[in-house]
């Protein structure tokens, strides 16, 4: 089976992939939300996100991705309660919104570059849009929302099947979702939030409700619709977004598109919804309130590249769960290494050859089949490796069938060194031209004979943290610990 099959959430099934618009593939993920850096849970989302482009602009279609930064209207907690994070982190900074929402953007691109995470076709910036929210909201306010308070607000049971993605029980008590004063229903949620009365936010816009801002649930409806048109042909997110983010989006985008019901997943406003589960840790470390999170940047700081990160997302399928260690991690640079190791014999062989060779195409058949059964990476990872331990084959082929596993998988192999892959902590004292100059020394001690001198060169290095690795398997002949 190499019709590429893709797990929807609305459905709970895996479907063939059949796009709206005949040879394309438009698809929108939702961004981050810029008040803190990224946790490398987050950027897991956007591994995932990344592969399903890459699958798309692999079989042969014309990608249109959109990512949005979300720096307006996502409060602290999810459903209807508690402040925007812009606004909470903006005055515990005492910084202006906009100075924080340009540094963290900025910092979770570092982290999209450093993943080998490719540049969507946009990067849409929630509050380029308010102009076009306002009209997107005043279009359903009549049919569908009423005004309280705090702002306008959404009523879930105007239209029908909501919450069915997330398989919700909304009825009120048994909801998940705080009461607002003034709310109908449980489920239902803002989706323009008045500035309360005497106060000034530092991001406000003028409505017909009052002056506040877009909920969050609004921009992500708005945007899809705006940069893909409803119906597109696949949204993704973090599988806490199948609880409350997505159920409000697609009840919104139902009021839009007419109120048809969810049988038809065209209603939704896309036709496939698509969820990566969590990468967890035990500790608590991925929680941005605990201090020192896990950032990408805390990775590389311990010295290990980005990319042995991007190896663990793949070594998981995206729907199952992830357990971060650090043990895992090493695990994963080790098994790039060993890739890395051999794809470097042959990076002398000419790029972008045929792939065409029987020996080849079971490995290739297994990679297709692996990447269409709704993008199982851990299997294309093994076709990979499969691939590099052809034997007896010219190596200009090998390298084509390299190129086109890794096209998809995103590692970048033909631009790795095995010598980036070295674990480089950052608060080493020792630099590698150091230790290059103390290996020279002991290689010429030990050509003398001199094993005392050389032992002791070991010793040196070994109180500086460098560990002398005589005889590995992988050729690594130090390491800093
Ligand atoms: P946020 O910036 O909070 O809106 O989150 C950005 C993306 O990360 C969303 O798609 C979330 O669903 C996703 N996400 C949040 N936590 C995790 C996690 N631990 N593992 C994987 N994805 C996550
Ligand atoms: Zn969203």
């Amino acid at each position: 089976m190499t019709d590429l099959h893709l797990f929807n959430s609305l459905t709970r099934s895996l479907e063939p992939f059949k796009p709206i618009h005949e040879g394309e593939a438009r698809v929108y993920t939702c961004g981050p939300t810029v008040y803190n850096y990224p946790h490398i849970g987050n950027m897991r989302a956007y591994v995932f996100a990344d592969i399903l482009g890459r699958t798309l602009s692999h079989k042969g279609y014309d990608l249109t991705h959109i990512i949005n930064i979300t720096d307006v209207g996502h409060l602290t907690d999810d459903a209807d309660s508690g402040e925007d994070k812009m606004e909470k982190m903006a005055s515990e900074k005492a910084q202006s919104i906009w100075d924080i929402a340009q540094h963290y953007t900025e910092a979770y691109w570092a982290d999209v570059k450093a993943l080998n995470i490719r540049e969507p076709a946009k990067w849409s910036v929630a509050t380029d849009y308010i102009e076009e929210m306002l009209e997107f909201a005043k279009s359903i306010a009549d049919k569908h929302c009423y005004e309280c308070e705090t702002g306008l607000y959404f009523d879930t049971t105007t239209i029908k099947d909501y919450g069915r993605l997330a398989r919700a029980v909304t009825e009120d008590g048994e909801g998940r979702i705080d009461t607002v004063e003034g709310k109908r229903n449980a489920a239902d949620f803002a989706i323009w939030r008045k500035t309360p009365a005497g106060e000034k936010r530092q991001m406000e816009w003028d409505s017909p409700w009052g002056k506040g801002a877009p909920g969050w649930h609004l921009e992500c409806s708005v945007m899809g619709e705006k940069l893909l048109g409803f119906p597109f042909d696949i949204h993704t997110g973090g599988i806490d977004h199948r609880e409350i983010h997505h159920p409000n989006e697609i009840a919104q985008n139902q009021a839009f598109c007419g109120c048809g019901g969810l049988s038809d997943a065209r209603n939704s406003g896309a036709n496939i919804w698509m969820h990566n589960n969590f990468l967890v840790e035990r500790s608590g470390k991925m929680s941005k309130s605990s201090g020192e999170f896990l950032r990408l940047q805390l990775l590389l700081d311990k010295g290990y590249h980005p990319l042995a990160y991007r190896m663990m997302c793949l070594q998981a399928h995206y729907r199952s769960e992830l357990e971060f260690s650090w043990e895992g991690l090493t695990a994963a640079l080790t098994r790039l290494k060993r890739i890395v190791l051999l794809v470097e014999r042959i990076a002398d062989a000419p790029a972008g050859g045929a792939t065409d060779h029987p020996k080849f195409a079971p490995v290739l058949e297994k990679f297709e089949a692996a990447i269409a059964d709704d993008l199982n990476t851990s299997i294309a990872l093994t076709a990979l490796e499969d691939a590099l331990a052809t034997k007896k084959v010219d190596a200009g082929i090998k390298r084509a069938v390299i190129e086109r596993i890794d096209s998809v998988l995103g590692l970048g192999l033909f631009e790795l060194a095995r010598t980036d892959l070295r674990i480089r902590p950052k608060d080493a004292v020792i630099t590698e031209e150091e230790i290059g100059a103390a290996f020279e020394r002991r290689k010429a001690a030990r050509a003398e004979k001199d094993f005392a001198a050389a032992d002791a060169i070991r010793d040196e290095l070994a109180a500086q943290g460098v560990e002398v690795m005589d005889g590995d398997p992988l050729g690594w002949e130090w390491k800093l610990s």
